[in-house]
């Protein structure tokens, strides 16, 4: 098939006898989302023994979705699955359209029309939010918007943080929490030589920002940091780790949970905590402080955020399964700006049934409950859990579940690139072809070579396209 994407199309504007997926009748599988999920499943579908043609939609004209805005900066050898995913793309029958957000320029039964199979890949768009009270002060933020800013998303550079205040918390001890701390309390000159957003290089190098206190609601066993991002916490040129030793004197129950079988990380990250307290560092200027059994019940402040409330929290359940409890008891922790960490969340898609409650897309295997040819995979299936490399057997295991109901499979009523692209450009859509992609990757490139940096993206929508259309 050609490389090109330009009026591709099968051709076919009607079903063939021969079954889909048969040399000369490619499954057309249109995948929503190029991020990790979509990547992995749309990989999966080309090293199955069936022929398939995958067209990836994603709202914004530059792939790779939290490889590209979610990861920190300076984790730059995170963001090297992008070669892998630069193979996908290079498959002869993969197309790709940026700029297209699904909902809005093409709706979902649209897509079903054209496409015989949809694999929603469209991840975790928001955050989840706490449900307290001062949630929304003025200088409470959510992490998710944070790192999405941090990285240059055009939808988040206006963003303004304000980073004015000496001390920061930041809620939840997962790895976003880690990445925002870090962020918070590494010397801003070491992030000027990333790919971070200039916007964001400057507002660092200004921030007041001193002390950073990182608060989990379970306790050191608990924590949901990878050892290597933890490692990280405790490593801050010029910035102490504090954590008080009390928290080290664990309970029978917890060291049963240590010695699970499941525990490895935990068990690595208790010792990177024994190690630090071991060799404490004292004296920086700047400071990262952890807590523990701690969870936020109230933000004040008169105008913008000064305090948050903690209720003192005890441990209940069996090892493995152990989760927080109140004890009525409070404290008060000043704080001039505070990042909520506490997890991302899906958001609907109009056309696809949701579990308002888990925030997913409801299936069975990767089927979307109730739907026709519809799949899920990634974040938007399972939640928002597991690193990068998750996403490939859960994106496989979708695309398994694909294949084994393909043979009860009805043709789509349209089967033709043309149409869809026909449809698109009738409504005055400006699609990102990979080729196009290549233009403004190249352009990035060249733009961070000029001053020093890996790569300096865009973050506006208009001068990627103004790349492409010169
Ligand atoms: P996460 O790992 O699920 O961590 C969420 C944190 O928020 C947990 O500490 C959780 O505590 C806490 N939390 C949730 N609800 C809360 C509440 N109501 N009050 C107080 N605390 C609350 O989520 P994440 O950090 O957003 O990360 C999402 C996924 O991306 C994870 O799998 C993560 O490993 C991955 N990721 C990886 C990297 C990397 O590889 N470098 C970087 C970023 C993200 P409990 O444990 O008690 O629920």
């Amino acid at each position: 098939m050609s490389q090109s994407q330009e009026g591709s199309g099968t051709g076919q504007t009607t079903p063939s006898a021969s079954a889909i997926g048969s040399e000369g009748n490619p499954l057309r599988v249109a995948v929503v989302g190029s991020g990790p999920s979509g990547f992995y499943a749309t990989d999966a579908l080309f090293k199955s023994d069936i022929s398939v043609v995958v067209s990836m939609f994603e709202k914004l004209p530059a792939p790779f979705g939290l490889v590209r805005f979610g990861v920190a900066p300076d984790h730059a050898k995170i963001r090297n699955v992008v070669k892998t995913f630069e193979k996908t793309a290079a498959h002869e029958d993969f197309r790709y359209y940026g700029n297209v957000a699904v909902g809005e320029d093409i709706t979902v039964e649209e897509l079903k029309r054209h496409f015989d199979a949809v694999v929603l890949a469209f991840g975790a768009q928001t955050d989840r939010s706490l449900g307290i009270a001062g949630e929304d002060l003025a200088r409470s933020y959510t992490a998710t918007e944070f790192c999405a800013w941090y990285n240059g998303h055009p939808e988040y550079r206006g963003c303004g943080f304000d980073l004015s205040q000496e001390t920061a918390v930041v809620i939840g001890q997962g790895n976003v929490a880690a990445d925002v701390a870090r962020v918070l309390a590494m010397p801003a000159e070491d992030l000027e030589k990333t790919d971070m957003a200039t916007h964001a290089v400057e507002a660092l190098k200004r921030s007041k920002v001193k002390t950073v206190h990182v608060v989990g609601r379970r306790g050191p066993v608990q924590a949901k940091f990878t050892p290597k991002e933890l490692s990280e916490l405790a490593e801050i040129p010029g910035c102490d780790f504090v954590i008080d030793a009390k928290y080290l004197d664990i309970s029978d129950t917890d060291q049963a949970e240590l010695n699970l079988p499941q525990s490895k990380s935990n068990q690595r990250n208790f010792d990177i905590l024994k190690e630090v307290v071991a060799n404490a560092s004292a004296g920086n200027e700047r400071k990262l402080v952890m807590h523990f059994y701690k969870s936020p019940k109230a933000l004040t402040g008169a105008g913008g955020v000064e305090a948050v409330t903690l209720e003192i929290n005890k441990m209940a359940g069996e090892p493995g399964n152990q989760w927080a409890e109140g004890t009525g008891e409070t404290e008060t922790l000043a704080c001039g700006v505070l990042f909520r960490s506490v997890g991302y969340r899906g958001v609907a898609l109009e056309g696809v049934p949701f579990d308002e409650k888990k925030g997913t897309v409801p299936n069975e295997a990767g089927r979307v409950t109730g739907a026709f040819q519809m799949y899920v995979a990634g974040w938007i299936k399972r939640g928002p859990s597991g690193l990068i490399g998750t996403n490939k057997g859960d994106s496989a295991a979708t695309v398994d579940t694909l294949l084994c109901d393909l043979p009860n499979f009805r043709p789509a009523e349209v089967r033709d690139d043309a149409a869809v692209e026909g449809l698109l450009r009738e409504r005055g859509v400006r699609f990102v072809s990979y080729a196009d992609w290549k233009k403004i990757d190249a352009a990035e490139l060249e733009r961070g070579a000029a001053v020093g940096k890996p790569r300096d993206n865009f973050t506006d929508v208009a001068s990627m396209l103004g790349v492409l259309d010169v």
